[in-house]
């Protein structure tokens, strides 16, 4: 893109006098405004042709990253399948123009779909009945807290104030604990990189409300000791609480309500594909056992007999007004049935096929904390050699020149150059080895020429930008000059 000819801000086009547009002339002579309803000054807008302004935002949205674009290795939070079967289903008249104060009986195709997809998510995740209200992975998580506080209360348990989270987990767990009043109580991880259950025992009593665990948790690790764990929290009177964000591997290959989970959210916006980027949209679906239903929130879709309903009455709890992101539902829905029952199993081996043969094929030049078996995703720790003095940032900011998107970077917080990759199911081998080799080179560049990897990125419209400066000091609205 010329940057010059088509110009960083609309405002920096503008000419005295351009416009998009000529009115003919309507024959109905003028009206004048009565001087208090006037503006003092002219309304300080871009005058620019009809051209530059669609070059402008065509250009601008042309400098977009997305899975649409190119390979998006983004571990945890990562934006996955999006298939575009999803887009049509969600675009359906009968399912965009929805308002959500409908009768329901004018809405029963869209209930029965809404039922429907709380169905199979109880029916993958082995547990029994699911709300689809909340409006994003934390807002799950706070729903689901917000169940487990109100069932310990329901049987005047009222001293559970403490919820144990892994150091490893995703930073909304604490948060949404802490959000919902809950005391957040560490526990560590083992050298392997899993729950330290030595430490587990020494923390409970009978003030533990939850305890929250990620699993595969954010090492990409899988937590082999859960049966224990929920044995213990079990015994001291506390329930299993399982982030379930990420939920690809397990598809088909197992069920958090078997291993001993009570309650669990899962991302609909990553696990069952919809794209999301910049805080949504989103879908936070939270699923309890048998005996918790009660407490799920209100309104919730009920079937009687052949027909569906709202149900508005409940035990309290409400995490919205109307019943979530309804779009959401749709995009996932379609995504379970496109697979079907056979094909869903395929989506954990071959996310875990994936990550583990990238991981395979780099750990000779990028440093692997702990070996053995990954998931869906995993963490390598910046490069083998550190004496040439490249970061994770650096390598992160030279894939873009590449053309990919950077992993994410610095998280988890247990090593310090912390990259953590994770492939995704759908992507082909061509597109995995590509990934190596660009992941290989960088490697090679790093010992032979390093600054060009620390002044990297090069062939991006923006190059690197001064992060702190950006974070503290940010100019986020233009000022006009020379005027
Ligand atoms: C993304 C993620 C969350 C939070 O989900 P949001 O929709 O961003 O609120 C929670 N836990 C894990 C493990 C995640 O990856």
């Amino acid at each position: 893109m010329n940057n010059k000819l088509y110009g960083n801000l609309i405002f920096e086009l503008s000419k005295p006098g351009r416009r998009s547009y000529s009115l003919p002339n309507s024959g109905m002579g003028s009206y004048q405004l009565p001087e208090t309803m006037r503006r003092a000054c002219d309304a300080q807008l871009p005058e620019c042709d009809e051209m530059t302004v669609v070059r402008h935002y065509t250009n601008h949205s042309a400098n977009n990253f997305g899975v649409n674009n190119g390979f998006y290795p983004l571990g945890s939070c990562t934006m996955k399948y999006n298939p575009v079967i999803n887009e049509e289903t969600a675009a359906m008249p009968g399912f965009a123009q929805l308002h959500p104060l409908q009768p329901a009986e004018t809405c029963q195709g869209a209930l029965e779909v809404y039922y429907n997809l709380q169905q199979s998510l109880a029916a993958l995740t082995g547990l029994s009945e699911f709300t689809l209200n909340p409006f994003a992975g934390a807002h799950g998580e706070l729903t689901g807290l917000m169940i487990i506080r109100a069932y310990h209360q329901s049987r005047g348990d009222d001293k559970r104030v403490k919820v144990i989270v892994p150091d490893s987990a995703h930073g909304t767990n604490p948060a949404s604990a802490a959000v919902c009043g809950l005391e957040v109580v560490e526990v560590k991880s083992t050298a392997d990189g899993i729950v330290d259950v030595d430490n587990l025992r020494s923390l409970l009593d009978d003030s533990v409300a939850a305890m929250m665990m990620t699993n595969p948790n954010t090492l990409g690790l899988f937590e082999r000791e859960i049966p224990e764990i929920a044995k213990l929290v079990h015994e001291c009177g506390g329930l299993m609480y399982y982030d379930g964000a990420n939920l690809n591997p397990m598809l088909g290959a197992c069920r958090p309500g078997d291993m001993g989970f009570d309650v669990m959210h899962i991302n609909l916006h990553k696990t069952f594909s919809t794209p999301h980027g910049g805080g949504g949209p989103g879908s936070g679906p939270v699923g309890v056992r048998e005996d918790l239903r009660p407490f799920l929130p209100v309104p919730r879709v009920v079937k009687d007999g052949d027909n569906y309903r709202i149900e508005t009455e409940g035990k309290g709890i409400s995490v919205g007004e109307f019943l979530g992101n309804f779009a959401v539902a749709v995009r996932a829905y379609t995504y379970i049935l496109s697979l079907g029952k056979e094909n869903i199993k395929m989506v954990g081996p071959l996310a875990t096929l994936n990550a583990n043969y990238i991981k395979d094929s780099l750990k000779d030049v990028y440093e692997l904390p702990i070996d053995g078996l990954c998931k869906h995703e995993f963490v390598f720790n910046g490069l083998k050699d550190k004496s040439t003095g490249v970061t994770t940032m650096d390598v992160a900011k030279r894939l873009l020149d590449y053309g990919y998107h950077a992993p994410t970077i610095y998280f988890p917080l247990l090593f310090h150059e912390a990259l953590m990759i994770e492939p995704t199911e759908n992507e082909s081998r061509d597109t995995i080895d590509g990934f190596i080799e660009v992941m290989r080179k960088i490697a090679e560049e790093a010992k032979n020429d390093p600054d060009l990897v620390k002044s990297a990125p090069h062939n991006t419209p923006i190059g690197r930008v001064d992060d702190v400066l950006a974070a503290k000091s940010p100019v986020l609205t233009w000022k006009q000059m020379n005027k």
